[in-house]
This record gives C-alpha cells, sequence and structure tokens, in this order.
C-alpha cells in the first residue's frame, strides 16, 4: 500500500510510541501480530467478506448533481460511508480489528468512546462474533448520551462510567489502558481512530484505505481520470486518512481535511507527546492539553493523528477549519439538494466543497468523503435551530 510511513511507527518527527514498558511490551506484541496478519490473503478474503456481507461495501461514489449545480463550479462526488451498517466509516476498522482479535486468540474486547459512536460500532461488531465487550466512557458523556449506553447494552456490551480525572474521553483511555495492562493475556484493546502509540495509527489507516481504494476505482469508472481534490473532516482524522491514503502518490489530487474553528488542532497545534505519541497538539500557555469545543462531537479531541502532521509539515494535505454556522448551513443544504442528511461531522467537510467548488472550472471535481449520517445528529440541530 502507498504510505509515508518511514521507520517503523514514525511519520517524519510525529507518531512513535511513549509509553510505560508494561504497556509497550503488549503493543510491541500487537505490531508483530498485525505484521503477521495484515497482508496474509485469508485474512485480507475474511476481511472483504465481512465488509461486504455485514457492511454492505463497496459503498456508492454518488454524483451530487443538485449541489453541483447550485454551486455552479466543480463535480462534486460523495463517498457514501453514511451508508454503512451502523452509518459511519468506523465499522470498517472495527471488523479488521476484531478479526485481528480473533486470530490474536483474544475472547475479550474493550475500548474506548466520547459521544459513543466507536463504542456502539465496537459492541456491534462484538456481538456478531460472539465477544466479550467492555466499553469505556467518561462519566459525563454517559449522561448526555444515555441513549447511547443503552444501545451498547441491548447490543450485549457492558459500559463501565469513568469518574476519575473530567469524566471524559481521556479518562476512559486511561483505564482501557490500564485493563489492557492486567488483562493483555486474553484482552484485545480495539481503538477507534488513527491515533495513539504505534502499531495503532497505521493498522486504523490500514482497515480505513478501503474508502480510497473503491473511491479510485470509482472515480475512474466514472470520470476516466482521478479527482482535483478530496475533501474529508478530521476528528482523530481515520476517515480523512482513509479517504485519502490511495491517492498520496497522485500528486495531482489536493488532499484537504476540515476541522471546526474551535478544535483547529492541525491549524494551530504544535509538536508535543499526548496519549503516549508524537504529534500537533492544542496546548495552553502553562502548556496543557487545551480544551476543545465541536458542535461534532466525534471532531471534539485536542489530538490528531500524527500521519496528518506530517502531511501537514511536508504540504501533501491542506487543513482548513470551518464555522459551526458554515457547519449548520452544509447540513441543510445537503438535505434539501440531495436528499441527505450527513452527519454533523460530515458536514464539515460539505462546508468547505462548498466554499472551493464554485472557485473551480466545472470539468474539476472534488470527491467529498460523508463520513457517516444525520439521523444522531437531528435532535442537536433542531435545539441549534430553533435556538
Ligand atoms: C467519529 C467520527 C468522525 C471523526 O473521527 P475520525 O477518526 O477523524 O474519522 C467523523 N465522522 C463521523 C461520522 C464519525 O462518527
Amino acid at each position: 500500500m502507498s504510505g509515508v510511513e518511514i521507520e517503523k511507527g514514525y511519520f517524519g518527527q510525529f507518531g512513535g510510541s511513549f509509553v510505560f514498558p508494561e504497556l509497550q511490551e503488549v503493543l510491541d506484541y500487537l505490531a508483530e501480530q498485525f505484521e503477521r496478519y495484515k497482508d496474509d490473503p485469508e485474512f485480507k478474503q475474511e476481511y472483504l467478506y465481512y465488509l461486504r456481507e455485514y457492511v454492505g461495501r463497496e459503498n456508492p461514489l454518488t454524483y451530487a448533481r443538485n449541489l453541483t449545480e447550485y454551486l455552479n463550479g466543480a463535480k462534486i462526488y460523495l463517498k457514501r460511508e453514511d451508508l454503512n451498517h451502523t452509518g459511519a466509516h468506523k465499522i470498517n476498522n472495527v471488523i479488521g480489528q476484531i478479526l485481528l482479535a480473533k486470530r490474536m486468540g483474544a475472547k475479550r474486547v474493550i475500548a474506548e468512546t466520547g459521544a459513543g459512536q466507536h463504542g456502539v460500532a465496537t459492541a456491534t461488531a462484538c456481538a456478531m462474533f460472539n465477544m466479550d465487550c467492555t466499553i469505556y466512557m467518561g462519566a459525563e458523556d454517559t449522561r448526555r448520551q444515555a441513549l447511547n449506553v443503552f444501545r451498547m447494552e441491548l447490543l450485549g456490551a457492558k459500559v463501565v462510567p469513568v469518574s476519575k480525572g473530567q469524566g471524559r474521553l481521556k479518562d476512559a483511555v486511561d483505564e482501557a489502558l490500564a485493563d489492557l495492562v492486567s488483562n493483555y493475556k486474553n484482552t484485545f484493546y480495539l481503538l477507534g481512530s488513527a491515533v495513539g502509540p504505534h502499531p495503532f495509527p497505521s493498522m486504523v489507516k490500514h482497515f480505513q484505505a478501503v474508502i480510497s481504494e473503491e473511491s479510485k476505482r470509482q472515480i475512474l469508472e466514472k470520470e476516466g481520470r482521478l479527482p482535483d481534490a478530496v475533501i474529508a473532516c478530521v476528528g482523530g482524522g481515520s476517515n480523512a486518512i482513509g479517504a485519502f491514503t490511495h491517492y498520496l502518490e497522485d500528486e495531482e489530487v489536493r488532499l484537504i481535511g476540515v476541522e471546526p474553528d474551535q478544535a483547529a488542532t492541525l491549524t494551530e497545534g504544535v509538536p508535543a507527546v499526548i496519549h503516549g505519541f508524537k504529534s500537533l497538539v492544542l496546548l495552553d500557555e502553562q502548556g496543557k492539553p487545551r480544551p476543545t469545543y465541536s458542535i461534532a462531537a466525534g471532531l471534539d479531541y485536542p489530538g490528531i493523528g500524527p500521519e496528518h502532521s506530517y502531511l501537514k509539515e511536508t504540504g501533501r494535505a491542506e487543513y482548513f477549519t470551518v464555522t459551526n454556522e458554515e457547519v449548520l448551513e452544509a447540513f441543510q443544504l445537503l438535505a434539501k439538494t440531495e436528499g441527505i442528511l450527513p452527519a454533523l461531522e460530515s458536514a464539515h467537510a460539505i462546508a468547505y466543497a462548498i466554499k472551493l467548488a464554485p472557485t473551480m472550472k466545472k470539468d474539476q471535481i472534488i470527491i467529498v468523503n460523508l463520513s457517516g449520517r444525520g439521523d444522531k445528529d437531528v435532535e442537536q440541530v433542531f435545539h441549534m435551530l430553533k435556538k
């Protein structure tokens, strides 16, 4: 696969693994097992089988004719991750990692979740693969996302509220890591984005790369050429890296990541070690991780996958921010023109496409990665628009 991983686990100065020795041993073993299986034909066949029969891939690359005509510029295509089972791209990675967990003989899967989307995807796959499932979630988040907690419980998962620290995502990650170190013999930690110490960023990229593998084949079939730009929203960076992977070596394709202006890690971050790896991080004046805010829960994280920091530094990818107002307008415009409610996360990518398309020629092409569907966000948008 194309990529820019230079030395194992490093993307330029970014990435690596900065953890305590007991955890490092567990990660070394995981890295070794991932290397062993990732290109194994039987493993690959099984992964593709579940993507097809359970997730519903390949999903379409839909030409957004009405939105294109409305904006009167470049042709816009939507990569429809919103049509996957469970409604977003996260399941691609979950299926890949759970198959690896099975090969490694794990009987138990643990995961962290913020708003609950990764927890639901993990609980879903654990139900299907008959794995014991424990989800760590900040106590504050379990209160705000009570319905997702119930959803995970319906799927047979045990949800553990974490009240240590601030009771948020970071505290849930710490608890999950402590569990992993005590139970590594039978437990697999299924991480939800392209973040964390090596091998997680490379592993999550590997399983999300199916997005650009498909979109490249599809755009060549439909248009006979590559797109001029690929746009994706960026939280931890997994849907974006998956949407970019197979275009990394096609220098003529612009790769564009879009962040909320109040969680602008790539635009305003500085190099630092956070959560066991080096990347761009939003710090406050005392050098502590700065609190972020986003109307899209999936983008509300002060760190970013190390490969995006590298792509930013080398200039291969560009990163921009959009405001909440622009995101809400994009949400409504896609609904009205195309009959598609995007996830608020994905609406960030749409919002940037709305700005970019009219500056381009009509024979140029933009692919927007529609990372998820917006049903989960309708109530929140209702409250924001009625205010
Ligand atoms: C979780 C999520 C994101 C953000 O995560 P990445 O790892 O940056 O992709 C984006 N969109 C949707 C729909 C999500 O559920």
